[in-house]
């Protein structure tokens, strides 16, 4: 049974909050005329897990709470491999949190927030997915649908109830680091995926989940996790690919390319909107009236909340933190995200709505939005997570459809001979390549930790090189060397070299990148090994298209594009020794010379190396 906290006239069960066979309209109108006014902004607070004490989800009655990499409940500040993982741990410190603020005076709870983008990718054992770029290639939405909804239990496994997730970013130069967040530079192939990936994560809504249009879900318990699209709007739009930079574009171009993804993430009745850092013609999205409020909330009729990026609110103007919370706040910032001081920022919000600087509506507004999306997620009537949930954490299941979605993702690019599918019977196979045996490399950024790792402790997975070896017959013989040397090569006298190379892992502005070159050693074990065999297949494995010079490529025998596959590198080779078909398409443009950057599929002057859609089989 659900007890609320101290006000005695609210714990009387007759509240009408409390009541979930009341419609949510009325819950929300009911609780909010209850609220003060330090109460609602706490509500639009959220605080990072190591500001998060008992006291001060009391004190504040804090809305939200997230972790980044080096918050996740049970580890230590700096620990950066977790051995000592327990999902139980993780759950139990989200319900104590939880406790605290049921036990505020109104006993409304506070919703759990991480970035899950592919996969539960923060916590230890979960079953890591390909990055969406891979995703892109499957053109198979129906899968999308099925890792969203497996990520979803995954994240509840630990008790968190909100994902900053899906990105639906279109990204049109892949010179920007969050390319691989991004499932695809063509407009239509996101919104496919960006369907279907909210409907798996949140929940099918009801059909009757629409008034006169809107989507408004009455009743409806969508009791998996709020989803979350970012970032709104235009930040795979910003010149040269630069993170956090300025979309310089006109509107129709803004709306015709940026956009569509928005209007079906609200038609699917996405949870919360995160704005971008970028600018869009030299304005900040963070404070962007016309288009958070304006277009967003009222021609688009979002009805969940816009919540801030990290620091967001922060960083709309240095050097003047009055001005921009009021320009974010009255912008149609429903929640911020990590303030760098939350005190500072609730005095400063306190402080405008009390002077008349922003209105009260505004602040209704905000509160209402982030109450509907708790009601109607049914976490006032189930605020605490299971611990028998935690089983669901990286289960077979959810690694056989990780699998599955590796071997749709990957792209045959070249295959002289033809030399794939491997035999896998009698055969002398040289693997080679920094990523042959890299678990943290075969996963990207965002696993584990905020910027990736290397190495294989850092999760639980099946690397491509030992994929490999317990795909061939024991007749078959599989050496393996990173860099191995002419020598060892020459007298090897192998049948088949596989190298498999590509980028090391990087998340956000760190990926920004300009040249697009297989970094070394990779390109070296490139020609040092085809040079020599007589078969030679690489992999790439990375976050988007790299340069392909055409004496590279003559040498390379089978050419395939793996993105960055997750934790099941088994899916690898089911392709490369036939057990499996590749049926994997560019979800970008292949192109040849970044001086040709950006280039997109109904460019004019489009002289791709490889073009949208192009694939083997
Ligand atoms: C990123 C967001 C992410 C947030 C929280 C920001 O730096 O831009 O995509 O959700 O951090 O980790």
């Amino acid at each position: 049974e659900f007890v609320a906290g101290h006000d005695p006239e609210v714990s009387a069960a007759t509240a009408a909050y409390k009541d979930p066979s009341k419609p949510i309209r009325v819950r929300i109108n009911d609780l909010m005329e209850r609220m003060s006014l330090s109460e609602k902004i706490g509500q639009m607070t959220q605080i990072d897990r190591s500001r998060a004490t008992t006291d001060v989800m009391s004190n504040y009655c804090i809305g939200s709470v997230l972790s980044v990499s080096d918050s996740v409940p049970g580890q230590k500040p700096g620990d950066r491999t977790p051995h000592n993982f327990s999902s139980r741990k993780w759950i139990m410190t989200i319900n104590k949190l939880q406790e605290a603020a049921l036990a505020t005076r109104l006993g409304i709870p506070m919703l759990y927030a991480i970035d899950a983008v592919h996969g539960h990718n923060y916590a230890y054992r979960s079953t890591i997915f390909p990055h969406n770029v891979g995703l892109g290639a499957t053109r198979d939405p129906q899968l999308v649908k099925r890792i969203g909804a497996a990520t979803a239990l995954e994240a509840r496994a630990t008790g968190v109830r909100y994902v900053f997730s899906p990105t639906i970013a279109v990204c049109r130069d892949p010179r920007w680091g969050r390319c691989y967040e991004s499932y695809s530079e063509d407009p239509a192939l996101v919104k496919l995926m960006t369907e279907t990936m909210i409907a798996g994560l949140e929940g099918d809504i009801p059909p009757n989940y629409s008034i006169k249009g809107v989507p408004f879900v009455e009743t409806g318990h969508r009791t998996k996790v709020a989803a979350c699209a970012k970032h709104f709007v235009g930040d795979g739009g910003t010149s040269g690919g630069v993170d956090r930079g300025n979309a310089e574009m006109p509107w129709k171009e803004l709306a015709a390319v940026h956009l569509p993804p928005y209007s079906t993430a609200i038609l699917k009745g996405v949870a919360s909107v995160m704005l971008s850092y970028s600018s869009w013609n030299g304005q900040k999205m963070h404070a962007n009236r016309r288009l958070v409020t304006g277009l967003l909330k009222t021609r688009l009729k979002f009805r969940g909340f816009v919540i801030s990026d990290f620091e967001g609110i922060d960083k709309i103007k240095d050097a003047n933190y009055s001005y921009s919370v009021e320009a974010g706040i009255s912008a149609g910032i429903d929640m911020v995200m990590a303030p760098y001081k939350f005190r500072r920022f609730i005095r400063t919000l306190t402080y405008q709505v009390e002077k008349g600087i922003i209105p009260m509506t505004r602040i209704d507004d905000a509160v209402a939005r982030i109450l509907r999306v708790k009601f109607t997620m049914g976490l006032f009537e189930n605020p605490y997570a299971d611990v028998e949930m935690g089983r669901q954490l990286g289960s077979q299941e959810h690694r056989e459809l990780a699998r599955e979605a590796v071997r749709k993702s990957l792209v045959l690019l070249k295959n002289d001979g033809p030399l794939l599918p491997l035999p896998k019977y009698g055969a002398k196979i040289l693997v080679a390549g920094t990523h042959a045996n890299n678990l943290g490399y075969q996963c990207g950024g965002w696993t584990m930790q905020w910027q990736g790792q290397s190495g294989n402790n850092i999760t639980q997975g099946t690397t491509i090189l030992s994929a490999i070896a317990s795909t061939v017959d024991p007749s078959t013989e599989v050496l393996y060397s990173v860099d191995p040397s002419a020598e060892l090569i020459e007298l090897g006298n192998f049948s088949h070299a596989i190298v498999v190379v590509g980028e090391v892992p990087y998340a956000e502005f760190d990926g920004d990148n300009g040249n697009l070159t297989i970094p070394e050693p990779g390109l070296t074990t490139i020609s040092n090994v085809c040079d020599r065999v007589i078969s030679c297949v690489v992999v790439l494995v990375s976050g988007r298209p790299l340069v392909l010079e055409p004496h590279l490529l003559s040498k390379i025998h089978s050419l395939v594009a793996a993105w960055l596959p997750g934790t099941e590198g088994q899916g690898v080779a089911d392709l490369l020794f036939g057990d499996w078909p590749f049926t994997g398409r560019l979800p970008r443009t292949w192109f040849k010379r970044v001086d040709q950057l950006p280039m997109n599929v109904g460019d004019r002057n489009y002289l791709p190396l490889f073009p949208f859609g192009f694939g083997l089989t």
